[in-house]
């Protein structure tokens, strides 16, 4: 059980090494316990006020209820003045996505099922529980080690909620490109709000394209609720009928008509892993091209976050970072 420590700094017990990543949130830092040696991930988000610190906590809260080898584990989180510091599994691999674009390996349906059964199993484990992950993306994807393509884990549960059915749930957040029609229409959110982010994780990974991606925010969230997708571009090609079928059913418009996670798993696509082996080069292409767009557009979230928790550290007694 972890339990916020109040007023730990991050660098009494932790050497702060290189920066691993960042996001809206935050940043994330490679660190290692001065006692044992051991490595962690670091991640330091702003945390101001009582509303903030009261998320957090859930997220802590929601952290220490999941115990699966394919969603990242918490060791400690400490708040600061202004901040909270989340101690986390370190995973070395990187973004799935960046490996596939940066190694250019040959990227099959075989090894796409790999990926998406890995994923299934995780989220069936977590609406086990009647927790909502709720901001399934492929940054939120890593693979577990530098020497392991195949092994992957889901990481970043700041938007992951408990859900109860009969009592709706809505929020209005999320990745507009991977969010759900009802997260956009700000309707009742189910299992289901998953099952779309993990049905448009498959469309990109299969094609390197991005299905509802508009010129702005505004006409990719207005795509997301007209939910018209096709597989007209020549990336589909080589890419077969049971993962069109498979991506089809998860992104139906009602939330209530996608498949669960233990359906997914007896899907034929996902239940005959070895009948596809063609090579998805047009995807690995096409990959090259969203993890840059993506990197930019995280680049500019991360200065305005920051520039937001650079400007509460100031105040604050609590832990900053040397590097
Ligand atoms: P977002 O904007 O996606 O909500 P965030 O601020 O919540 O992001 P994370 O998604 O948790 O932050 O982390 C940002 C990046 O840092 C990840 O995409 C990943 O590259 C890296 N990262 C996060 N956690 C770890 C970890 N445990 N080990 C290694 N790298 C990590």
């Amino acid at each position: 059980m972890v339990n916020p420590k109040p007023g730990e700094l991050l660098e009494e017990t932790y050497i702060v090494k290189d920066p691993l990543g960042s996001g809206r949130f935050g940043k994330v830092w490679l660190v290692e316990d001065k006692q044992t040696g051991k490595r962690f991930a670091a991640k330091q988000c702003a945390c101001r006020r009582p509303s903030q610190r009261k998320e957090f906590e859930m997220e802590i809260e929601l952290m220490n209820a999941l115990d699966h080898p394919k969603l990242l584990q918490l060791y400690e989180a400490f708040f600061g003045k202004n901040d909270v510091t989340f101690i986390l599994e370190l995973v070395t691999g990187g973004e799935l996505f960046d490996r596939i674009a940066d190694e250019a390996f040959d990227l099959t349906e075989t090894l796409a099922v790999k990926y998406i059964r890995q994923i299934c199993e995780a989220v069936s484990y977590m609406h086990n529980k009647m927790i909502l992950h709720l901001d399934l993306k492929p940054e939120n994807i890593l693979c577990v080690s530098p020497d392991r393509l195949d092994s992957i884990k889901i990481i970043d549960f700041g938007f992951a909620r408990r859900y109860t059915p009969n009592t709706p749930l809505k929020i209005m957040f999320g990745t507009p490109e991977f969010v759900a029609p009802e997260v956009v229409n700000f309707d009742p959110l189910g299992k289901g709000t998953d099952m779309w982010s993990i049905g448009v994780v498959t469309y990109v990974l299969l094609s390197g394209l991005s299905p509802f991606m508009g010129d702005d925010e505004q006409e990719t969230l207005s795509n997301v609720t007209a939910c018209e997708v096709d597989f007209d571009d020549d990336s589909f090609e080589d890419v077969s009928e049971e993962a069109k079928d498979f991506i089809c059913q998860l992104l139906s418009i009602r939330e209530s008509k996608r498949p669960g996670c233990d359906q997914c798993l007896k899907h034929t696509w996902l239940s005959k892993p070895d009948s596809h082996r063609k090579s998805l080069s047009a995807a690995v292409v096409n990959l090259k091209k969203f993890v840059a767009r993506r990197k930019w557009v995280r680049s500019i979230n991360a200065v305005r976050a920051m520039t937001r928790l650079q400007a509460g550290l100031k105040k604050n007694d609590g832990a900053t970072f040397s590097k």
